[in-house]
């Protein structure tokens, strides 16, 4: 086998490495965000027929629009946001990963530069490098928010065609305001992107961008089913956007890019939305519980309306990251010097971090 560099690769992909966080063994793994709790019994005996009835048409293309799943999400944020979404503003994707990505082929791309604040969601620059778009570096304060009057400032300097607000923000957890998401759409003639994966774990009094969506036909807000509905493996993402954007991404999408299985699962899935984001309150209950423990411990963190929580302040997160794993324990090393990332999950699992935590809190604070 000869070795990546011999190989004729394109120039900004050479000596990067890929995405993934180590899929370790161990009895608590806390490191990827997802939903620890079962999907309901009554959505899998639905899913089994769905999916029987779906693969009776497997020799034929799917759907290519999506356009009941469509319907199906537009109707859930209308729901659960207030603000009437319509299918024609909804699109899907395999996870929101691919949304992003087909974002960006559609509005980045060679000659073209996306902004994010960093430290965000790492994919941002890595679809960015894989689609040809330079990526540009935004600025946090020291407590990871996003100052809106400088970040205005950098975006309105750099005039990105693409700009990244991960809200709530991973790895740091917290959501960003809607007038800094208003701003940095009035500093810039690019797409604001606001990355919503995280939404459905927000605290009260929390608002989606989706309602700054009416009069900005730039704004695009994605979501996934990753999370809240905890069906990380189903790989289904969508957004919200002006139906124009929608029609934009209709250049750049494979044909027939989501599956029929896919489509039928989704829809299934949101047949069963309030049995799915019941674990949604548990799981906050959770986040807040390991929150509230860590003062106790000498330890903080960064206000969180996210499943997970960023705890800190270790001498070393490496070192706490290990002793955390030596105890059964996997967390995310998100390389932020002094902090690590948790998932929320069961109260089992929160005992078992808690535990572990207290026995290395004192070694490595
Ligand atoms: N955005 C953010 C902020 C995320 O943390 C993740 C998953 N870790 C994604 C998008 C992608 O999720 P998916 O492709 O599973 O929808």
């Amino acid at each position: 086998m000869s070795r990546l560099e011999e190989l004729p690769l394109r120039p900004e992909l050479r000596g990067r490495t890929p995405y993934g966080a180590p899929q370790l063994p161990a009895k608590y793994r806390l490191n990827t965000n997802e939903n620890p709790h079962p999907l309901p019994p009554e959505l899998l005996a639905d899913l089994g027929e769905a999916l029987r009835h779906a693969a009776l048409e497997l020799n034929r293309y799917p759907d290519r629009d999506a356009l009941d799943l469509r319907r199906d999400l537009a109707a859930y944020l209308t729901r659960t946001s207030g603000e009437p979404v319509d299918a024609a503003q909804v699109w899907a994707a395999n996870g929101s990963n691919e949304i992003l990505q087909q974002v960006l082929q559609t509005f980045g791309g060679a000659g073209r530069r996306a902004l994010g604040f960093t430290p965000s969601y790492s994919m941002h620059p890595i679809i960015s490098a894989g689609t040809g778009t330079t990526w540009v570096d935004g600025h946090r304060r020291a407590d990871f928010t996003i100052d809106p009057d400088a970040a205005a400032a950098q975006v309105w300097e750099v005039a990105p065609d693409v700009v990244f607000v991960t809200s709530p923000n991973n790895p740091t957890g917290t959501a960003v305001a809607l007038d800094t998401v208003a701003a940095l759409y009035e500093a810039t003639a690019g797409v604001v992107v606001v990355d919503e994966a995280y939404a459905e774990f927000a605290r009260t009094g929390t608002a989606s961008a989706l309602t700054l969506l009416p009069g900005r036909p730039r704004l695009v807000v994605s979501r996934t089913m990753s999370k809240a509905f905890g069906m990380a493996g189903l790989r289904l993402g969508y957004l919200a956007a002006d139906p124009a954007v929608v029609d934009a991404l209709q250049l750049v999408r494979l044909p027939y890019h989501l599956s029929s299985l896919t489509q039928a699962a989704a829809r299934t899935a949101l047949a069963h939305t309030d049995a799915l984001l019941a674990t949604v309150d548990a799981v906050r209950a959770e986040r807040d519980r390991i929150v509230a423990a860590l003062p106790g411990m000498g330890l903080t963190s960064v206000p969180s309306d996210a499943n997970f929580v960023l705890v800190g302040r270790f001498a070393d997160a490496r070192a706490a990251w290990q002793a955390l794993l030596d105890r059964d324990v996997l967390v995310r090393d998100v390389g932020i010097p002094g902090w690590l990332r948790v998932t929320a999950g069961t109260a089992e699992e929160t005992d078992a971090f808690l535990t572990a935590l207290g026995e290395v809190a004192p070694d490595h604070r």
